[in-house]
């Protein structure tokens, strides 16, 4: 596709700053979102277009990228888009749904003429304002490598994975591992401040040794300052989270820290604070007496 029009729906934590660098690389036409006046602020800030409706947005777009928040969106996205889409429109998902979801969207684009690719991304909000997210697709190798300098507009990396739903289903393995390193880091500071160990000795020495990771770097100093907003929404971790719990079963492999992450989280959303960053878990973890 040499003439890729690109059009991006979702702007929130992850889109704004994806369609951002979009408009960088000179490729995006027209952004959409559920609550307008965010697509409006957009489209006044990069110069791009905010269609009132998506029939339109799909009009202007070859290449309509989203990155909205759960599986009755993504569908409800599609299905608008796939209405009014020209033939040979691809819609790229950087939303994290389940891989059911991806082949159904995938379905309703090859009906009329177009394609979906399934491409949930990893590296946060730092990734994506960075531009270095890790990109994992499922669907068409062919349609991978037409869109494929759309992708690198954000990318560190870029996975093919293998048909429909396999990019969903990698992007689930790579839940678990968050949550699991969610559950030690937060018990680990928690521990750590009850103890009443000094935060700026604590955290560069556990990051030089072999605990050093990406959610310990980005937000332990964070936690302990109990400062939980912006990146992921834990009520986010949980949506992702029953699907993933969904797929262990199926296959029949360990899901105890897919159990407790999902209590915990459950608990944290029914005391009002679905809405903070994951880190917001260490106040399970810390102590009550
Ligand atoms: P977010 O900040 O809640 O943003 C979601 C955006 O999508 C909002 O702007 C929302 O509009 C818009 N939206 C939702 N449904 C829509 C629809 N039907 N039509 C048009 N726009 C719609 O969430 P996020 O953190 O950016 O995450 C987005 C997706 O990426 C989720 O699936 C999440 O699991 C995944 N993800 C997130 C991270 C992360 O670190 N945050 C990392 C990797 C993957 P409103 O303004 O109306 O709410």
């Amino acid at each position: 596709m040499s003439d890729l029009r690109v059009g991006f729906v979702g702007l929130g934590a992850m889109g704004w700053p994806m369609a951002g660098h979009l408009k960088r690389a000179g490729r995006l036409v027209a952004v959409a979102n559920r609550s307008a006046a965010k697509a409006q602020e957009f489209a006044r800030e990069q110069g791009v277009a905010a269609p009132a409706t998506l029939t339109e947005l799909a009009t202007m777009c070859n290449v309509i990228a989203l990155c909205v928040s759960a599986d009755a969106d993504v569908l409800a996205v599609t299905r608008e888009i796939a209405a009014s889409a020209k033939v040979g429109t691809v819609v790229v998902d950087h939303s994290t749904v389940s891989s059911a979801t991806a082949q159904q969207a995938q379905a309703m684009m090859q009906a009329a003429g177009g394609d979906f690719l399934d491409a949930p991304v990893s590296g946060g909000v730092e990734g994506a304002k960075n531009g270095k997210l890790s990109i994992m697709v499922g669907g068409n190798a062919d349609t991978l490598a037409r869109v494929r300098p759309v992708l690198e507009a954000y990318a560190a990396r870029i996975s093919h994975m293998g048909p429909s739903g396999a990019g969903q289903n990698t992007k689930a393995v790579n839940q678990v591992l968050v949550a699991g390193i969610a559950q030690g880091v937060c018990e680990g500071l928690a521990l750590g401040e009850a103890l009443g160990l000094d935060p700026d000795v604590l955290l560069p020495t556990l990051l030089s040794g072999a605990a050093g990771c990406w959610f310990l770097d980005k937000r332990g100093a964070t936690m302990l300052r109990s400062e939980f907003s912006g990146g992921f929404k834990l009520s986010l971790l949980h949506k992702d989270l029953k699907i993933v719990r969904e797929l262990a079963q199926s296959v029949g492999t360990d899901s105890s820290i897919i159990e407790k992450s999902l209590a915990d989280y459950a608990e944290l959303m029914a005391q009002g604070h679905g809405d903070e960053e994951i880190s917001a878990l260490i106040r399970r973890k810390r102590a009550t007496r």
